[in-house]
């Protein structure tokens, strides 16, 4: 489980109850490069929906 994150994103396969992730490891983005310039240009790549 990846230790400390919290996510809210509760269709995704690694989702577990409390706001956990299930994931060994997460993989966040930037969807404007290699850079930020605010939070919501960030997301996680490990993302996967649940079925
Ligand atoms: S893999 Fe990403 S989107 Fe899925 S529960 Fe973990 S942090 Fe959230």
């Amino acid at each position: 489980m990846a230790k400390d994150v919290l996510c809210e994103v509760n269709n995704c396969l690694y989702w577990a109850e409390g706001n956990l992730c299930g994931a060994d490891q997460i993989y966040v983005v930037s969807s404007i490069g290699d850079t930020a310039a605010e939070t919501d240009d960030t997301g996680c790549k490990t993302f996967v929906p649940a079925q």
